[in-house]
């Protein structure tokens, strides 16, 4: 036997944006070996007869952190098709733990990324100290490969305890944060990521830590980055249009490190082109002063389910984080209020940017009601039920959440995708100051499906649009982010690369229907899809996932900065600094 496996026949689109080729792909030792006309013996063969046989996705910014503790499947991302993620993105990795943020950190993730804290407590084990020690942890025990930021909330609260957290930190502080963070990169953590995103709060209702953080703290932990090989930064500095301060610190941030830098999320919906291209000019500012910064932007393709429960994302519409840092009998009372009820609603409408659509409460789904007394306008939009009783929109709203003690869901949808903000998103993912994903997979479990973003580009986009050839659209899934986070063999199908492969029916291929699937620990629910036309899924050349069925081999690799990635410069090597 010569070869590990061999997938035979299928038309392979080999993640460079070549057109697809109909040949065959053998794979020893975990690495592809050959690519063409393949005779000779295998192990293992695979038909790939009219599939697409591509590389491994790869998704940059996840939030499985906790999850790797109670699924080391990390559910549902394989299925549709991902091979690498990287956590600990926004500033919220679990290490390192100490005594100081032990108690914090599980209590505050929950909270900002949307996971039932009871799955936290009891499903986690919370008992690891340094980042290598994290790291170590994981090594041989998940399915996907998977690299790790370290975040700066967790580095904060770790070094100044929780509460000495929200506040500004001393010089003695920032050097035991510097020490910190130069020992899990030295470990092997992939970069520094940090916020300062006003939808950031923690459980008691305070900006999470890193947004105490002032420019000068976050340019010196950047710099610590810089002594690394192999690493990076991700660092979003508001969820609002980017001022000309916000600007120069992402390209502060980005010049002291000498590393690219990432920003989140960048969301085309119709009537923001100005806010878009606003955006982006923060890459051509970085540009012209010594830094490289690079848009996350979104497939699009996602649906939200909200809640004002817990708030999340209502609570970042300007004025209305006082009102969600009340207990829910407290929220009630003021939204049963029709003087107080009016005063959110104009604060809400005072929203800008990105914000703008979230008060556009005529657009929400009523998903699902509670109380029963609104049972009859389940599926309806809050604008349709309004008109059909005849109030007020947000009124409409008020009075079936304060009937379900805020429990209501609703869906936002896209209600904007006409053909033309298509046009628009695909001239944003094309461009070279965007990395597409932001899919915020293990994250707001109860609200968005964003993990799916790979199936549902390959069909809303590829299928169903015919916006891009399915060559350019695993291109922008694969080689792309491997190159931006400099991921050494992945994201290619090329002799001497790591065998992450995807096979897949491109004329089936979709990311399958949303439900809410309650298999946390502790009963915990989440947003899940098993997607149509994925049917194998190879990591590191041992197959995880066949049809819907995840396998019980964890090969997934846990990569180490500089071993397993190589340095993307913000400049490069040789030129002025
Ligand atoms: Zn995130």
């Amino acid at each position: 036997v010569e070869h590990d496996l061999v997938i035979r026949g299928g038309l392979v689109v080999d993640g460079t944006g070549a057109p697809g080729r109909r040949v065959d792909v053998a794979v020893s030792g975990g690495r592809i070996v050959e690519v063409g006309s393949i005779g000779s013996s295998t192990a293992q063969t695979i038909e790939a007869d009219g599939r697409v046989v591509a590389p491994g996705f790869i998704d940059i910014h996840t939030h499985y952190d906790a999850q790797v503790f109670w699924d080391p499947t990390l559910s549902p991302s394989p299925l549709h098709g991902v091979t690498t993620v990287v956590g600990g993105n926004c500033g919220f990795s679990v290490a390192p733990l100490g005594e100081s943020n032990a108690a914090y950190i599980p209590r505050m993730l929950a909270r900002v990324e949307g996971m039932p804290v009871e799955s936290l407590l009891t499903g986690v084990p919370w008992n690891w100290s340094s980042t290598e020690d994290f790291l170590r942890r994981l090594d041989g025990t998940l399915v996907p490969n998977s690299a790790w930021l370290i975040g700066h909330s967790t580095l904060r609260a770790f070094v100044m305890g929780e509460d000495g957290a929200s506040g500004p930190a001393t010089s003695e502080d920032l050097v035991q944060m510097k020490a910190l963070l130069r020992d899990g990169l030295r470990a092997g953590a992939l970069g520094f990521s940090s916020t300062w995103a006003q939808t950031h709060n923690d459980h008691i209702g305070r900006p999470v830590p890193s947004r105490y953080a002032d420019a000068d703290e976050l340019i010196g932990l950047s710099s610590v980055v810089g002594e690394h090989d192999g690493t990076t930064l991700s660092f979003i500095a508001t969820s609002r249009e980017f001022s000309d301060e916000a600007m120069e610190l992402m390209t502060a941030m980005s010049r002291a490190a000498n590393r690219l830098l990432n920003w989140n999320s960048l969301n085309v919906q119709d009537g923001n082109e100005a806010f878009v291209a606003h955006q982006l000019s923060a890459s051509d500012y970085a540009r012209a002063n010594g830094g490289r910064v690079v848009a996350l932007a979104s497939t699009g393709s996602r649906h939200a389910w909200m809640n004002f429960h817990s708030g999340f994302v209502f609570d970042a519409l300007p004025g209305w984080d006082v009102f969600f840092a009340h207990a829910v009998a407290d929220r009630i009372r003021v939204l049963e209020d029709p003087r107080a009820r009016g005063e959110l609603d104009r604060m809400a409408q005072t929203a800008s940017g990105t914000l703008a659509s979230v008060a556009n409460w005529a657009d929400y789904i009523i998903a699902e009601t509670y109380s029963g007394s609104y049972d009859a306008y389940t599926g309806w939009t809050v604008g349709q039920m309004a008109d059909d009783l005849g109030i007020g929109r947000f009124d409409a709203l008020c009075e079936v959440i304060v009937a379900d003690q805020l429990r209501t869901v609703l869906l936002r949808t896209n209600s904007d995708d006409s053909e033309e903000t298509w046009k628009r998103r695909l001239a944003v993912w094309r461009d070279s100051r965007v990395v597409l994903g932001a899919s915020d997979a293990g994250a707001h479990l109860d609200m968005i499906d964003g993990f799916a973003y790979t199936t549902g580009l390959l069909s809303a986009a590829v299928r169903e649009r015919q916006l891009l050839s399915l060559e350019e659209a695993v291109h922008l899934i694969t080689q792309r982010p491997s190159q931006l986070y400099g991921l050494r063999g992945r994201g290619v199908i090329a002799p001497g690369s790591w065998a992450d492969i995807v096979v897949f029916d491109p004329e089936t291929i979709s990311p399958g229907v949303p439900s809410i699937r309650y298999d946390m620990p502790e009963g915990g629910g989440r947003v899940y899809s098993e997607p149509v036309g994925i049917e194998h899924v190879f990591v590191n050349g041992t197959e995880v996932v066949r049809g819907s069925v995840l396998a019980d081999a964890r090969p997934g690799r846990v990569l180490r900065s500089g071993r397993d990635s190589t340095t993307v410069f913000a400049r490069p090597p040789g030129g002025e600094s």
